[in-house]
């Protein structure tokens, strides 16, 4: 019988366990403050804000919001986030994507100080991650481990597939697989024989950003599958990538969609930003 993977409860439990570390640094006179910058009002990223503010509020981290206009220009937006990263009392800096198509993201990620880049995406987080330095770790992989190791699923020696090769998602994923000592395949849009591949997997993680892809044919018995995917159906309903019914049966354990992944990610952004303490060397700095 498969476990269904209950990411709406780790995301809970870990929630309250920050919540507890951010009460016993606050003990020790260490604050953490989040500051999250919105440019324009696309409705999907008006919503992940206010449920990151909320996250931050129920954790006890300061929150600072900018709420900027979609004219806003490039220079404007590397103003604030350099004065952001200047600000001793700012600890994590979060640029809430997509940015307007005149502004150059990967530019205001790099201007972003690998400190303070708690989405773990600027070029020298993703540098740290893969030679195994201390940095922040990209949210929505990061979120998938934590899940696998609260439900005990032995990583180490095992066969992972990860499809989808994007760089929030399927790349962190491989490197934090290898990290754990699995044995990783990356499969994308170009690979061939991708059903042999997957049916290869003890560990499948799919991240594909297409509807019910993976049916039972990809899937071998047993295996550990985890869907990445959120998508709307016709009725809409929220789905993932994976055919969870058809799949499930074949499982030892998976995620659901919603309620797999999904809350894992904002619990995470959390995480890194009581990691920015450790990170920042604030306590050495306090002492
Ligand atoms: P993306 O579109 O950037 O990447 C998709 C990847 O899938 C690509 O690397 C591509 O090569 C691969 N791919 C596409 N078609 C394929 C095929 N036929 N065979 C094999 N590989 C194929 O997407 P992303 O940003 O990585 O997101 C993937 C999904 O995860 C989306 O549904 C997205 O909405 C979801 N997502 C969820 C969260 C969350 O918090 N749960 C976070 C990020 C993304």
């Amino acid at each position: 019988m498969a476990e269904i993977i209950d990411g709406k409860k780790v995301s809970t439990d870990l929630k309250l366990e920050l919540k507890e570390k951010v009460a016993e640094y606050g003990k020790q006179g260490i604050s953490i403050c989040l500051a999250v910058i919105q440019v324009g009002d696309d409705k999907a990223s008006s919503v992940y804000v206010r449920n990151k503010k909320k996250a931050c509020e129920f954790i006890g981290i300061k929150s600072l919001s900018y709420e900027l206009p979609e004219s806003t220009t490039e220079e404007e937006l590397l103003n604030l986030v350099k004065e952001l990263n200047e600000r001793d009392d700012v600890n994590g800096i979060l640029v809430q994507l997509p940015l307007p198509r005149h502004i150059d993201e990967n530019k205001v990620i790099k201007t972003i100080n690998p400190l303070k880049d708690v989405d773990g995406f600027h070029p020298a987080s993703v540098g740290a991650l893969s030679i195994g330095n201390k940095g922040f770790i990209s949210c929505t992989p990061y979120g998938i481990i934590e899940l696998l190791k609260r439900y005990n699923v032995e990583m180490d020696g095992k066969e992972c597939v990860v499809i989808g090769r994007s760089n929030i998602v399927g790349k962190p994923m491989s490197m934090l697989m290898l990290r754990e000592n699995a044995t990783v395949t990356v499969a994308h849009s170009h690979t061939k024989y991708l059903k042999e591949i997957c049916k290869r997997a003890d560990i499948l993680i799919v991240a594909i950003g297409k509807p019910k892809f993976i049916d039972a044919d990809y899937v071998k018995e047993g295996a550990v599958v985890i869907d990445v995917g959120i998508h709307r159906n016709d009725e809409n309903k929220l789905c993932g990538d994976v055919d969870f019914d058809s799949v499930m049966p074949h499982t030892s354990a998976i995620t659901p969609v919603p309620g797999g992944v999904g809350p894992m990610t904002i619990a995470m952004l959390m995480k890194n930003c009581v990691n920015a303490v450790e990170i920042q060397d604030i306590k050495g700095k306090t002492k």
